[in-house]
């Protein structure tokens, strides 16, 4: 990706239920108040990202669908949050049929990132984009479109059996459509510290993975899995809480390591 105007990080992972969109949200809040201009993308056609956000159903007449099949720009279809400087391109399940609609275009994979390149689009400073729990042209759109990957991984048995599938996908992705394409980093997700095993997965991961693993570990908390229900960042719901603070620790990494890499570009 050429432009070096904002960062654009697609949060990935084939899995379900890993805190993707947990960490899409908190992360976008965390990079939002301390000045940074964000936009959420969502592109699940779930739209767990908009619900979690406070976005009705009433309110999505303009979504990521109309973005990926050029009827919208970015700019059209952005929605202020609740949340100063954040704001959000919510998802409907017309994705679902996205991809037969466009599967025989030769710029199939590349609509998001057309419409990314615009000035919309680089008056943001972060744009994140949160991923359907697949690979499929949603995905690929959103790596061919971002700067980077940041994978929230779950402590559990087979994550590091799903982390090297990602991984392969990422390879896959840099060979055909992004060559550039830059592995943001891993986070793990849904720590519980009386589990041996997420210790021993802990472990694992930052063996394997070295400095691309995040220090912050976030852990399980349930004030972190009530607040969607109320269309609420976890941070907004309750600041003081281990999962919040968390993320904005995980905020903090994120714009350490983007300094450093801006240093050294
Ligand atoms: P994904 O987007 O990968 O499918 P989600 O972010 O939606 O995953 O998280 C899956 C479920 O786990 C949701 O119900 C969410 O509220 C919950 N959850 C996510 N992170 C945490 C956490 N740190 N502590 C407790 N529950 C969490
Ligand atoms: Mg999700």
């Amino acid at each position: 990706m050429a432009n070096e105007r904002n960062r654009i990080i697609t949060i990935a992972n084939q899995k379900g239920g890993v805190g993707k969109t947990t960490t899409a949200i908190n992360l976008a809040t965390a990079l939002a108040a301390i000045g940074e201009r964000v936009l959420i993308i969502d592109l699940d056609p779930q739209g767990n990202a908009s619900t979690g956000l406070g976005i009705g159903r009433r309110d999505r007449a303009c979504s990521s669908y109309d973005v990926l099949v050029g009827e919208r720009s970015i700019g059209e279809a952005a929605l202020q949050t609740a949340v100063p400087n954040l704001f959000i391109v919510p998802s409907t399940m017309d994705l679902l049929g996205l991809e037969m609609e466009i599967a025989q275009r030769g710029d199939r994979a590349f609509r998001l990132r057309q419409a990314l390149q615009t000035e919309e689009a680089f008056a943001y400073s972060y744009i994140l984009l949160d991923c359907p729990p697949s690979f499929n042209l949603l995905t690929v759109n959103a790596m061919a479109a971002a700067h980077s990957v940041l994978v929230p991984l779950q402590c559990e048995f087979f994550a590091l059996e799903g982390l090297s599938q990602l991984l392969e996908t990422v390879d896959e992705v840099r060979r055909t459509v992004n060559p550039s394409l830059d592995i943001q980093g891993i986070v793990l997700t849904m720590y519980d510290s009386r589990n041996n095993l997420a210790q021993q997965v802990v472990n694992d991961v930052r063996e394997h993975l070295g400095e691309k693993v995040y220090h912050t570990l976030i852990p399980r908390n349930v004030r972190v899995s009530e607040a969607p229900s109320y269309g609420k960042p976890a941070i907004l719901y309750d600041l003081k809480c281990a999962g919040s603070q968390a993320y904005l620790q995980l905020a903090s990494e994120v714009i350490q390591r983007e300094r450093r890499r801006k240093i050294a570009a």
